[in-house]
């Protein structure tokens, strides 16, 4: 027997799909992470397009779908990091320039904290960050030595900026992942929000906020059981995630509750693609135990206005919400600005 059958033996086709089926999930998943620059993206992108055009590789099945669940978890966390930093970020940087303003910018301490300003501009990565942290403090050591009556200012500088290093590091390692339906969690939601409204009062871009709630959850889990009603969260979660546009970002808030923020529109189109979720919503439906489950929504929708915060713009898309329950459910509500 050639080399050649002997393999063909020991590996049957079924176990060769499967492997391949796996090792491209781990491919997607880690061209998920890549930069688009990087050169090693190609390659395995081709290698890919290899493995799909010789094996069906969707849907993901198994451990194929458990290392793209994976992945993407992984995505979403990261993503996430990279805010805070960016938050965190412009935070030092503050502190930093109110530092110079008090020192004033001719002596030569200034001209030390123009040259961290520069750094911290310039840093792209926590160790970068961290680093311009202990040079400032240290100006900071310098600065109280000098000047007796700055002591308490910049005592109080100082355990600011200790703090939201600490975050910094605390937000690299925490988890912003609802495990059940892999989308963005509640923690998730507060940063992303915060972002946005800060966002919103800089470069003046609009974007509106979803508060959505299944209808009558409750009886799901009563008529078929908590795992049923596990699938249906799931299920909601999918759908609403394949409707949204990809600028848009969708959360689970909490129990049957999900929020979704849509970045970057008009009130007409918010309106509109409320609509478009509530709609698809009330069209999918799940088998489970060979029992049809079907769902729907009530949507409350805030648009943000110039005197918002980001509880106020949460607290005005829940009173929509609210009206939705009241007349009927399964609609749409828009708050009205007074
Ligand atoms: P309404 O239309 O007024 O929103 O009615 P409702 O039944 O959806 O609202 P209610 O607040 O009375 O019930 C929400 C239910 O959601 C109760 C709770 O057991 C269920 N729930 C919350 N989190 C989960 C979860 O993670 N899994 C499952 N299966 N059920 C959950
Ligand atoms: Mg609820
Ligand atoms: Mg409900």
């Amino acid at each position: 027997m050639s080399r050649k059958d002997e393999t063909a033996k020991s590996f049957p086709i079924e176990f060769t799909v499967r492997i391949a089926r796996i090792l491209y999930a781990f491919l997607e998943g880690i061209l998920k992470l890549l930069s688009k620059e990087d050169m090693l993206g190609a390659k395995l992108s081709d290698l890919a397009s290899v493995i799909r055009k010789s094996v069906r590789v969707k849907p993901l099945e198994g451990v194929a779908q458990d290392v793209g669940n994976y992945f993407e978890k992984a995505k979403l966390n990261r993503e996430m990091a990279e805010v805070e930093k960016e938050g965190l970020k412009d935070m030092v940087l503050g502190l930093a320039k109110s530092m110079k303003e008090m020192v004033g910018a001719s002596g030569s301490l200034g001209g030390n904290i123009d040259s961290y300003i520069e750094r911290i501009e310039k840093a792209t990565t926590l160790k970068d960050l961290l680093e311009c942290k202990s040079a400032v403090i240290d100006v900071m050591d310098t600065l109280k030595s000098e000047c007796a009556t700055l002591r308490a200012k910049m005592d109080g500088l100082n355990s600011e900026m200790t703090s939201l290093c600490e975050r910094l590091q605390k937000s690299e390692s925490m988890v912003h992942v609802d495990v059940l339906t892999n989308i963005f969690n509640r923690s998730a939601y507060e940063i992303k929000i915060n972002q946005s409204v800060k966002e919103f009062q800089r470069y003046h871009e609009a974007f509106a906020l979803l508060v959505i709630d299944i209808d009558h959850f409750k009886n799901i889990n009563d008529q078929y059981g908590h795992k049923a009603g596990d699938e249906v969260l799931v299920l909601v979660a999918d759908t609403l995630k394949q409707a949204v546009r990809s600028t848009d970002e969708i959360f689970r808030y909490g129990g049957e509750e999900f929020v979704v923020i849509l970045n970057k529109i008009d009130r007409k189109n918010a309106l509109k693609l409320a609509e478009k979720l509530r709609a698809a919503i009330e069209k999918d439906y799940l088998v489970y135990k060979k029992q049809k489950l079907q769902v729907t929504i009530s949507i409350g929708l805030a648009f943000i206005n110039e005197s918002d915060n980001e509880e106020t713009v949460f607290e005005n898309a829940d009173q929509a919400l609210y009206d939705a329950k009241r007349r009927g459910r399964n609609q749409v509500v828009e708050h009205q600005n007074a």
